[in-house]
């Protein structure tokens, strides 16, 4: 038995251990237990120790709701992360369209955030037809709720009845089917490079949320038993009738891979206007809608729970959350439950699910949300409330909407304010957090430093658990195993 010992400064975890426990052992991947550093040896003699001084070991990170397809893609794209009107995207376009690619490759562009954009002046496809014509254009809004794209795109992908080049939710699925997707050795390749930056900031396992795309070719890599990272990956609506998917059940696994829920898409999000609200926006009569009759979500739901799929759906606006508590159960997930009446917190808490929440995305709305929500926003991102009704908590960065970040979701969820203190005492301080809450749910769903968890640690340079918040964001990886294996 060939077992190793870490030793730091200090453990932490989801679960308070002994004081004078400063080491761990681990074997095969799997963790033995913990204990002071001599009690371990003697334990186990002949084991190798590792010192990790100034360090803090525990449990790695997980991020639990990304998109590896779209994060793939846009570190490839153009990037309109400051873009405020169409002059600028003309002219980011203009620029990187004068570089390599043919006429039938794709220009794509991420990151327009449409809280700031004062808009197109003309229809979005004439802006872009403009900007370039001769490849197809496809701009994604920063929430990656709505795509714009010039006339080029709509011919690749086969798009009829779209003049003005606008698509939102389920409208944009023939352009990102379109977009091309790596495989095989490049898969695998892109994948090792976004693994590289997820470890550096402790994390060795996402759910990915991106459906069966990536799910089935994941599974077709001849590595896919030793990937770099854990990922839960999902389906969405279209993959329940895909034969190729029919032994996908929630919670099987498959060396690092496991299959995960059900995503259905609720609502539709603040920054495209589209989240379900239970009043109009400001200014206006709309109130969003449900992206489902009632029945059409009465019958997924159905479907799902024949085939044994847990559920995990997005649910923004208040009205939105209000329906779908009442199909949720213990085992399933609701994303984003960013606007909620404390009487829905309850009624989630009692439901069993967990809530996988976007604390980081504060920075997106806090200054747009008095303008636009009903009532300015109150019952936004209600963190506190949340895990005050012993709702599980679950922190994710919906990348690439927002970059991975772990130890910044802390931050976000226990100061509400940006890094220069802004707004003053943070926005709507009563739903701030405290550290361990907030700790607990960067951590992997049952992670735990107990006999028989998986050896998936991370030591860090410092104690997080006590740290100051405006610290965490400079603390460093100090080492980072994945089932025992370092891989930094
Ligand atoms: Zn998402």
């Amino acid at each position: 038995m060939d077992v190793r010992l870490l030793h730091a400064d200090r453990l932490i975890g989801p679960r308070a251990l002994p004081p004078n426990h400063d080491s761990l052992a681990f074997c095969d991947g799997l963790i033995l237990g913990s204990g002071p550093l001599a009690e371990l040896r003697e334990k186990y003699p002949g084991a190798s120790v590792e010192r990790l001084a100034g360090c803090t070991l525990g449990p790695a990170f997980c991020d639990h709701h990304l998109h590896l397809d779209e994060m793939l893609q846009w570190a490839a794209a153009v990037d309109l992360g400051g873009c405020v009107d169409a002059a600028g995207i003309r002219t980011a376009l203009d620029l990187a369209s004068k570089g390599e690619g043919e006429e039938k490759d794709w220009l794509t562009a991420f990151g327009l955030d449409l809280n700031r954009f004062e808009g197109w002046g003309a229809s979005p496809m004439a802006v872009l037809d403009q900007a370039v014509a001769a490849r197809p254009v496809a701009v994604f809004s920063q929430d990656l709720h709505s795509v714009f794209i010039n006339q080029r795109a709509a011919e690749s992908a086969g798009i009829k009845n779209c003049p003005d080049g606008l698509l939102r939710e389920e409208k944009c699925l023939p352009i990102r089917e379109a977009l091309p997707a790596p495989e095989g050795r490049d898969l695998a390749e892109a994948l090792a490079r976004i693994a590289g930056d997820l470890h550096a900031l402790g994390i060795v396992a996402v759910d990915d949320m991106g459906g069966a795309a990536i799910h089935l070719r994941l599974h077709a890599l001849d590595t896919a038993e030793s990937l770099p990272l854990k990922i839960t990956t999902s389906l969405h609506e279209a993959d329940l009738y895909d034969t190729r998917l029919s032994d996908f059940k929630t919670g099987r696994r498959r060396g690092r891979l496991q299959d995960g829920p059900l995503k259905l898409f609720a609502d539709g999000s603040l920054g495209s206007r589209n989240a379900f609200m239970l009043l109009p926006y400001q200014g206006s009569e709309d109130r969003g809608q449900l992206n489902y009759t009632k029945r059409h979500l009465a019958g997924l739901i159905r479907s799902a729970r024949a085939r044994e799929l847990s559920l995990a759906v997005h649910a923004i606006g208040d009205a939105a959350v209000r329906e779908v508590i009442g199909h949720l159960g213990p085992g399933d997930r609701m994303e984003h439950a960013q606007h909620m009446h404390k009487e829905d917190v309850a009624r989630l808490a009692a439901t069993g699910a967990a809530a996988c929440v976007n604390p980081s995305h504060i920075e997106l709305d806090w200054r747009s949300c008095e303008h636009v929500l009903p009532e300015g926003g109150l019952g936004a991102y209600p963190l506190a409330w949340l895990a005050d009704a012993g709702v599980p908590l679950l922190f994710a960065s919906d990348a690439p909407v927002m970059p991975p970040g772990p130890l910044a979701q802390v931050r976000w969820a226990e100061t509400r304010q940006t890094k220069n203190g802004e707004p003053k005492d943070g926005w709507f301080a009563e739903q701030r957090m405290g550290r361990m809450q907030a700790l607990r749910a960067i951590w992997p769903r049952g992670a735990s430093l107990s006999s028989g968890a998986p050896a998936d640690l991370l030591a860090l340079s410092a104690d997080v658990s006590t740290l100051p918040a405006n610290e965490l964001e400079e603390v460093q990886v100090k080492g980072l195993w994945l089932e025992g294996e370092r891989q930094v």
